[in-house]
């Protein structure tokens, strides 16, 4: 059986952190656990997460994430 991935399961430490890279223009961001939780639910699979953000600097989409 595979395993679902979802934020949750990949941020299994309070230290953990998503960061995200706008392809176009190099912006980075780091979000805590906390914080991608309530933006994007801990639910969320990282791909779909991926979907639904956007570039706060130059509104991008699909910026790189990684945890
Ligand atoms: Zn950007």
């Amino acid at each position: 059986m595979m395993m679902f991935q979802t934020l949750a399961r990949v941020m299994t430490s309070t230290a953990d952190t998503l960061k995200i890279e706008c392809a176009a223009c190099q912006r980075r961001a780091e979000w805590p656990r906390t914080q991608a939780f309530e933006q994007l639910g801990s639910d969320a699979c990282p791909p779909e997460a991926r979907h639904r953000l956007r570039c706060a600097a130059c509104g991008a989409r699909r910026p790189r994430i990684w945890i």
